[in-house]
């Protein structure tokens, strides 16, 4: 028999082992992203939960589905994910992920371009 030595595991430091299920889609989701930030959307179907209180900056009671609702994009290039509470209405912005479903956020992004709220013939006219 050999005596195998395993005293170098790797350390379980908080975040990397947590996880949380999808509200939505019920994926279970590793609470860091690949890039070691913390994750509050599901990578596949982009849904969140109302957890944190953007006015009094703590944790919210609400605790309802967010649902992605649009892109952002900031001055550096970066995109944000849009998303409003299904019960509250409250809108938040968040930081796209190197994993996040991306058909689902170029459907988003080009969202108000196929659905445009005044006839598109106007320009035909320029
Ligand atoms: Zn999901
Ligand atoms: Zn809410």
């Amino acid at each position: 028999m050999s005596n195998t030595d395993k005293n170098s595991n790797p350390s379980h430091s908080g975040v990397r082992t947590e996880t949380f299920a999808c509200v939505w889609c019920g994926l279970t989701v590793a609470a860091a992203a690949p890039d070691g930030r913390r994750r509050n959307h599901c990578p596949s179907c982009l849904h969140s939960r109302h957890v944190h209180d953007h006015v009094e900056d703590g944790p919210s009671e609400c605790q309802a589905r967010m649902a992605p609702i649009s892109i952002a994009v900031l001055r550096n290039g970066d995109w944000k994910v849009i998303h409003r509470c299904t019960r509250c209405d409250e809108l938040t912005a968040n930081r796209v992920h190197g994993d996040d479903n991306q058909l689902i956020l170029m459907r988003l992004a080009v969202r108000p371009l196929a659905q445009p709220p005044f006839p598109l013939e106007v320009f035909g006219d320029l």
